[in-house]
């Protein structure tokens, strides 16, 4: 082989060539045309033939490459695809999110992006769009689109749409949650939606706000409001009035109140009115009592 110049010896050094066996190699020494070394994406070196290279035919020996699989590429179309096997003289098979595997095919397409879905798993994933479900909760899912088994897009047929990404197992399971919950929350909440629970503070509170079983409203006999609360702790009587303290001093309704004790139920206080100086034990109905009779019409 003839010799060239310096200047093409230069264009040469540090040229970097993806070769058919799907890996770039560099030219890290050029000798001449029949010996450059070169050095591949995974570290490997070899030695070749320049046209050898240029042409895109040089390979190594497959123990170098094993470094591969685990490797990811998004694909062209859209999906992730994870090497899980080979490659033994250019073969490997990929795995996509869903778990797909698609075999026998080319490291080079895999860096080109070209791999795409088996057809017959096409075929699968058009054959799932349009099909209707009851779900569990008692709502019809439709699909929509299938990106894949595990990323499926759809509606419920009472318009009210989920944002949750389900997958076709989860549709055949029946097991897509509904926005407003299953049937038995739905029953939960109308079940406790406007009903009177007793507290340890003695008075009733009324839940008149039922998001869900963590996120609760209601009053107190008195008219208080209090907000926020989980259901379990109104149902265990736990939820606490602003000023009437279940376990210590408090005030309330005029009262400087102090729990006494408890009976069937009732819940009675130590009080002493600010107005008239009544000493007595009540319950906290009766201090509202003495307050409407003796200081509200003063
Ligand atoms: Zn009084």
């Amino acid at each position: 082989m003839g010799d060239i110049s310096k200047e093409q010896k230069l264009n040469r050094l540090h040229q970097r060539l993806l070769q058919k066996n799907g890996h770039y190699a560099e030219v890290i020494r050029y000798t001449d045309s029949e010996h450059i070394t070169l050095l591949w994406d995974n570290k490997a070196v070899s030695t070749s033939a320049y046209k050898r290279f240029r042409d895109g035919r040089v390979s190594y020996k497959t123990s170098d490459i094993s470094r591969c699989i685990g490797d990811k590429k998004k694909q062209k179309n859209g999906h992730i695809a994870e090497i899980i096997k080979g490659p033994m003289s250019g073969n490997i098979s990929v795995r996509f999110e869903d778990g797909t595997i698609v075999g026998n095919t080319t490291f080079w397409q895999w860096e080109q992006g070209n791999i795409s879905y088996p057809a017959k798993y096409e075929e699968t994933r058009k054959h799932h769009v349009g099909r209707q479900e009851m779900q569990k909760n008692g709502y019809v899912y439709v699909i929509d689109y299938v990106e894949h088994t595990n990323k499926v897009h759809g509606h419920f047929l009472d318009g009210k749409n989920t944002k949750t990404i389900t997958s076709i197992k989860a549709f055949n399971m029946g097991v897509i949650p509904h926005p407003d919950g299953d049937e038995e929350q739905i029953r939960q909440k109308k079940e406790r939606l406007g009903s009177g629970l007793i507290q340890s503070n003695g008075l009733t509170l009324t839940i008149d706000r039922y998001r869900t079983s963590q996120d609760c409203g209601g009053y107190f006999e008195d008219g208080t409001r209090v907000e926020k609360f989980k259901y379990y702790k109104a149902s265990t009587g736990h939820v606490g009035h602003p000023t009437l303290s279940s376990f210590g001093h408090g005030t309330y309704m005029g009262f400087k109140t102090f729990p006494a004790f408890t009976e069937d139920k009732t819940v009675y206080y130590t009080c002493r009115c600010n107005k008239c100086g009544l000493e007595d034990i009540l319950t906290p109905r009766q201090m509202a009592e003495h307050r409407k009779s003796f200081h509200e019409e003063e």
